[in-house]
């Protein structure tokens, strides 16, 4: 049956006569159909991923082109008139990730079943998501994000557990997303849901009643963490997404034949980041509530967990107070304690002790003790963990320690996102690269040649104008689709220093001013959320919003330079940014970023990075080599030990630097606090003369510096294709695929 036929048989109408909805809800029927009929991933031994966020993207294209299908409804909907896009456009985002973290799970569970492996993801079903970023009077404001349409790609299932908290209990309900292979098997992503979740306990914007955990589990992704209320609420919803895994594990490895001695023959647990740590006390609590001894509970259990450690900013390594344990999971509590006490009189060093002087858990801890592994995402990240951040687990464990540097899906970051430049790499090495991702290497054959090299600029330019065009439609924002293209979109975290850019662009702003005037125009895109309760990540976002206002209305200024700042940054978002950037912004300072995915999603659409050595910036240096990269600043090894002797003083480099001085004056202007709130502008002035926690400053110079060039080195336009297209070609060590074949040969050992 034809797409269009199923079309008939769902409607009684073809596609030509049916509404762009009617149209959506048959081919997600369709495409489940499809996906229902590939053979799922079997074998003995099964991976659970498991992460309270997966940034999964719509799906609808990514699991046409998986299925083979893309091609046949693309052309049955231009045979009446429509387009994919205008189909897509009704489909809503899931929105149940943050940023980075959940998006590498998606990649992940999209090379898991490419691979063919038996893996499921793990997580919960949050029915308003992270929350819709809008911006009003240049400030974010923070909307729900409701995602689940009566159409969506859920499925309800049978499965139901009864979760008991301190107090009370609840039901829960286990859906599905079908997780479609390319060309392969398909797998599945678990998502739990609570039968009592009440979504009238949302009040104003993202306010909801936070006391009433019956009612609010599954409402919102990380629910603002800035009251004890918020905090409370992650410890229970953290405690229902691993209870919920930990039952579905027991009694699929039951199921198939284990004992649950023999656990570990049958089930490896990856815990992504430390929010599903609890699985560790829960599962040994479930095999001794089933007859075993805590020896041998904790003994399968620390077979069958992993840990991927994703930060290294103390901050975010969870500590939760004992307190919160006994309230909303006092059944864990002993063995929490237990888990304690047998590392203390194993090493009697308080620094790799569980429950630390504060009466506090540090979950990684529990992690690290009780696990197989714990890796890092990048090699420098992980050099990092041994010799600085957990040197003393190290010591301890060296044998568990491991790297996996992070990869993309090039389904969806290349074959979905850029099918022009898709289509124009299969054209000159053939389709290999679509499942082997290293014969992309190929392309450096193409490095002189200069019919490929205009090819590809021509390409890039194509995506600027449609870029260009999406925004205009979506938006209603103007650009110059003949500008240098420089993007910076990820989360907003002052670690990654948006801030540093918007100097920049102040600075090009007297220049500008001045009648220094760039040979191009230049166009600075911003697209990031900021946690609602990071009051400082917010001013970075009001300060580039006021920038952006004041420079693309001053008539002197705009057809040089333009500021935007893109609203509800997303996957769907990025899928249109990306293959239309030049210079990728990868500014973090060194040895804060443990990775990065973007800074691989660009490279391998042409763009060049602009980046300290930092993450995966070090890796993409090494492959591509000196002359197609751009980077600048403090080295990771200067960082740390800047922070090590604490006596970084800003205002020092303030004083020191004119340029620096105009710039960061230039935040509580007139000119600027007309456009902006001063209490706002006035805080993050102050933050950054006073601490600039992130040191921005001693690495301003260098940047303005090294932007200048990269926008030089752009004018050379056969030599700036050249380092496109070497970019691209050695892109293909950044395919998820590669990393999860290393974390199954190292760390899962499934079957193939
Ligand atoms: C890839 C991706 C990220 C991660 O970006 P980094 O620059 O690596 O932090 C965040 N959000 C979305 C929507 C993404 O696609």
């Amino acid at each position: 049956m034809t797409p269009n036929e199923y079309v008939k048989k769902r409607f009684g109408r073809f596609m030509d006569e049916c509404t762009n909805e009617e149209i959506y809800t048959a081919l997600l029927e369709y495409v489940k159909e499809k996906a229902e009929e590939k053979e799922s991933s079997q074998g003995k031994k099964k991976l659970y991923y498991i992460s309270a966020e997966f940034l999964i993207g719509k799906l609808l294209s990514n699991n046409l082109i998986n299925l083979g299908l893309y091609d046949e409804v693309k052309t049955d909907l231009e045979k009446c008139g429509k387009s994919i896009a205008q189909i897509e456009e009704i489909e809503q985002e899931p929105s149940l990730g943050n940023g980075g973290l959940g998006r590498l799970a998606a990649c992940f569970l999209d090379s898991i079943a490419t691979l063919g492996l038996n893996g499921d993801g793990v997580g919960l079903n949050y029915h308003l998501g992270l929350f819709r970023q809008v911006f009003e009077n240049n400030l974010q404001k923070e909307l729900p994000n409701p995602w689940i349409t009566p159409q969506s790609w859920l499925t309800k299932t049978d499965r139901t557990y009864r979760i008991h908290f301190g107090g009370f209990a609840v039901q829960s309900r286990m859906y599905d997303i079908d997780v479609v292979g390319y060309e392969n098997r398909t797998t599945k992503l678990h998502l739990f849901d609570v039968e009592s979740v009440d979504e009238s306990l949302v009040g104003e914007g993202i306010d909801f009643d936070k006391t009433q955990f019956a009612k609010n589990l599954t409402l919102f992704l990380y629910p603002d963490d800035s009251d004890e209320n918020g905090r409370l609420l992650r410890v229970y919803q953290q405690y229902f997404m691993v209870s919920n895994a930990a039952r579905l594990i027991l009694e699929e490895c039951t199921e198939k034949g284990s004992n649950l001695y023999d656990l570990p023959e049958y089930a490896v647990i990856q815990i992504n980041d430390t929010h599903p740590t609890m699985v560790i006390p829960e599962l040994i609590r479930l095999l001794m509530e089933r007859g075993m001894t805590m020896d041998e509970a904790i003994d399968v259990v620390s077979k069958t967990c992993a840990y991927t450690n994703h930060t290294i900013l103390a901050e975010a390594l969870e500590k939760w107070p004992m307190h919160y344990m006994q309230q909303a999971v006092p059944h864990l509590v002993p063995i929490i304690y237990e888990l304690n006490n047998r590392v203390n009189k194993k090493y009697n060093d308080p620094s790799v002790a569980i429950i630390n002087n504060d009466r506090c858990v540090c979950m990684a801890h529990i992690d690290i003790h009780y696990g197989i592994s714990v890796n890092g995402v990048a090699a420098l990240h992980t050099e990092i963990l041994k010799d600085a951040e957990l040197n003393h687990f190290y010591k301890l464990y060296p044998e568990k320690f491991n790297n996996k540097t992070n990869g993309i899906t090039f389904r969806r970051w290349l074959l979905y996102c850029n099918p022009q430049l898709s289509k124009f790499i299969e054209e000159l090495i053939g389709s290999g690269f679509k499942k082997d991702a290293m014969e992309l290497e190929k392309l450096a054959d193409f490095v002189d040649d200069d019919t490929v090299l205009e090819k590809l600029l021509a390409i890039k330019d194509a995506r600027k104008v449609a870029l260009r065009d999406y925004l205009k439609h979506t938006q209603g924002i103007d650009i110059q689709a003949d500008s240098i293209f420089d993007i910076q979109i990820k989360r907003l975290h002052e670690y990654k220093r948006q801030q540093m850019n918007a100097l920049y662009v102040i600075h090009k702003y007297f220049e500008i001013k001045s009648g220094k005037l760039p040979v191009r125009p230049i166009t600075v895109f911003f697209g990031a959320k900021a946690a609602p309760a990071y009051i400082i990540a917010k001013d970075i976002i009001h300060l580039i919003l006021c920038l952006s206002q004041l420079i693309n209305n001053d008539p002197q200024v705009s057809p040089y330079l333009k500021v935007v700042m893109v609203e509800n940054y997303n996957v769907t978002l990025a899928e249109k940014l990306i293959p239309a950037c030049d210079v990728s912004e990868q500014i973090s300072l060194a040895s804060k970023e443990a990775s990065g995915t973007s800074n691989m999603k660009f490279m391998l659409n042409g763009a060049v990075t602009l980046g300290t050595n930092d993450g995966a910036n070090v890796e993409i240096a090494e492959l591509v080599g000196a002359d197609n990269i751009f980077t600048f600043g403090e080295s990771s090894q200067e960082v740390i030990d800047r922070y090590k002797r604490a006596d970084y003083v800003s205002k020092d480099y303030y004083e020191k630097d004119e340029d620096l001085k105009k710039a960061v004056d230039f935040i509580i202007s007139d000119d600027i606090m007309k456009l902006g709130c001063k209490e706002n502008l006035e805080r993050l002035y102050n933050e950054l003369l006073n601490k600039d926690w992130f040191m921005t400053f001693p690495d301003f110079q260098d940047y303005v510096k090294t932007k200048d060039e990269i926008f030089a080195a752009y004018e050379d336009r056969k030599a700036w294709a050249k380092k496109m297209l070497i970019n691209i070609s050695k892109a293909g060590f950044f395919s998820s695929d590669r990393t999860i074949e290393q974390y199954n040969d190292e760390i899962w050992k499934l079957e193939k």
